[in-house]
């Protein structure tokens, strides 16, 4: 931008969302742009009277929202969609700074949360006759709760948000949306926009503010029901907190997911698959491939097809926020330092580590930002820290195995089970490997992403109840049964 240019974005402001109008804080915070370190916007940190505000605000929308019809329900949702697609510019622009995505992948995250209220206008859960006989017809009618708290994490703020709202709002509830401290302004920004595509305020409302904000929601006695997506830590405090009002939850947390690649694959077609599946937004997605299991007949062929393709495809151009990258820098400092650790432990440990492209990196170490090159960890132990513990970022331990059994013995955890991925030639071997994969989705041949359609869940530590597709709206009301007699 030339110097008498001014940045568009150097005038945006950002609020709290209540009532339907944009609200200021006494107390505001920056949030630091990954990619340059610099300080980016203030942003108003909600108080406890905001909350309350909110609050209030949802129950006296909920008067007449929780009684809309599916089809006026359905018109909001097309509306929302269509704020998105129409600010699509500015939103992308915002994320970008935020979170560090390349102008692609902040685009696509516009585009994809715009998805899922356009999915939800069309997929409802209208009443339907659970049972019939002479005597008697039973109908489950699906109501809501009344005033939903949504809270999300920082990886993919805008779709991830959007699924929650998207539920709250096509189900007849209310929803008071907090996003993660490091990735407010889209949210803010989009919730402000929002507002004239609903028919009243209070049915949409968003506060920023980190964990007080949130376990003031979890507490509150004026919200039903609190969907969190999140780590396992939170989400368990999060439920400890929920049970003095007796909340509902919705807990989507962590996952550590394995990724398996059998003898029989074509590994040079196979390996910008997976690669995609470790590394999209530098492995912080929560079904990121976060351990790689390959067959030892493949072992060496596949470690050097990965290495040559992280070299080609995933440092060349990172650096370039308008290159069609989907890599990028962590998201903020601490899962920097985090990430770092785990690379730390294991050079102490004497584990094979593999920097791709450090040279470029060596380049950018004397500029700013929270780069960090991709890095493979080859055949590192199973009792390892980087194996144990979900890593979220663009480090890849990759592990050689010999049988099934035993890979899936490994695959399968005590402490979590989001997602893994199976890639394998023999269409039907990869569906019994599957069934024996104890995790809520399993991705088969293609690399792991949610889709708006299909639910979402986590088994063992990693959920409770679950989101997306017609099923993921059960989890956003309650069914009532209405036993009506015949005689
Ligand atoms: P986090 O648990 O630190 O924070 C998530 C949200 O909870 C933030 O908005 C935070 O401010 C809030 N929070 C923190 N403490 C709270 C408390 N005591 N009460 C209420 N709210 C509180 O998670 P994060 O670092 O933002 O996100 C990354 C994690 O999320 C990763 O572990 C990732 O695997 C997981 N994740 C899971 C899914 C999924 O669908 N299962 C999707 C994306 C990310």
């Amino acid at each position: 931008m030339g110097a008498n240019v001014l940045d568009p974005l150097s005038q945006v402001e950002f609020f709290n969302v209540i009532g339907g109008g944009p609200r200021s804080a006494k107390e505001s915070h920056q949030v630091e742009d990954p990619r340059t370190e610099a300080a980016l916007w203030d942003s108003p940190i909600a108080s406890a009277q905001d909350l309350d505000d909110a609050v209030e605000a949802g129950h006296a929308a909920f008067k007449t929202w929780g009684r809309s019809t599916l089809a006026e329900r359905a018109g909001v949702l097309n509306a929302v969609a269509k704020v998105l697609y129409d600010n699509d510019e500015l939103l992308t622009s915002i994320l970008m700074r935020e979170t560090g995505k390349s102008r692609i992948m902040a685009h696509m995250e516009v585009q994809r949360a715009a998805f899922h209220y356009e999915y939800y206008a069309k997929e409802q859960l209208a009443d339907e006759i659970q049972y019939e006989d002479d005597d008697i017809q039973i109908i489950g009618t699906h109501e809501p709760y009344g005033v939903i708290g949504a809270i999300s994490p920082w990886n993919f703020p805008l779709i991830l948000s959007s699924v929650k709202v998207a539920s709250a709002l096509a189900t007849g509830n209310c929803v008071i949306i907090k996003p993660s401290p490091f990735t407010p302004y889209a949210i803010l920004k989009f919730c402000e926009l929002a507002q004239s595509a609903l028919p009243a305020g209070g049915i949409f409302q968003a506060l920023n503010g980190g964990a007080d904000v949130g376990e003031g929601m979890t507490r509150h006695p004026g919200i039903a029901h609190i969907s969190f997506t999140g780590t396992i830590a939170v989400g368990q405090k999060i439920m400890a907190s929920c049970a003095g009002t007796l909340k509902k939850v919705i807990l989507e947390l962590a996952g550590n997911d394995a990724a398996i690649v059998t003898d029989d694959v074509d590994v040079d077609a196979v390996v910008p698959k997976v690669a995609l599946g470790c590394l999209l937004h530098a492995g912080q997605m929560c079904v990121a491939s976060k351990r790689l299991y390959v067959h030892a007949s493949r072992y060496d062929a596949f470690l050097a097809a990965f290495r040559a393709h992280l070299a080609k495809s995933y440092v060349a151009t990172y650096e370039d926020a308008d290159a069609p990258s989907v890599f990028g820098p962590l998201s903020n400092r601490p899962n920097f330092d985090r990430c770092r650790g785990f690379v730390e432990d294991c050079r102490k440990n004497g584990y094979e580590v593999i920097t791709v492209g450090e040279d470029n990196l060596g380049g950018q170490k004397k500029k700013k930002g929270l780069w960090m090159a991709p890095t493979i960890i080859a055949n590192p132990p199973e009792d390892s820290l980087v194996v144990r513990e979900e890593q979220f970022g663009p480090v890849v331990p990759i592990m050689k195995y010999e049988d099934e059994a035993d890979v899936i013995a490994r695959a399968n955890l005590d402490n979590a089970g989001l997602g893994a991925s199976i890639w394998c030639r023999d269409a039907d071997r990869a569906r019994k490997l599957a069934r024996q994969l104890e995790t809520g989705t399993v991705f088969i041949n293609q690399p792991p992403q949610p889709h708006h359609a299909g639910y979402f869940a986590g088994q063992k530590l990693s959920g409770v109840g679950g989101e997306l597709g017609k099923q993921g709206l059960l989890s956003y009301c309650q069914t009532k049964s209405l036993h009506i007699g015949k005689k």
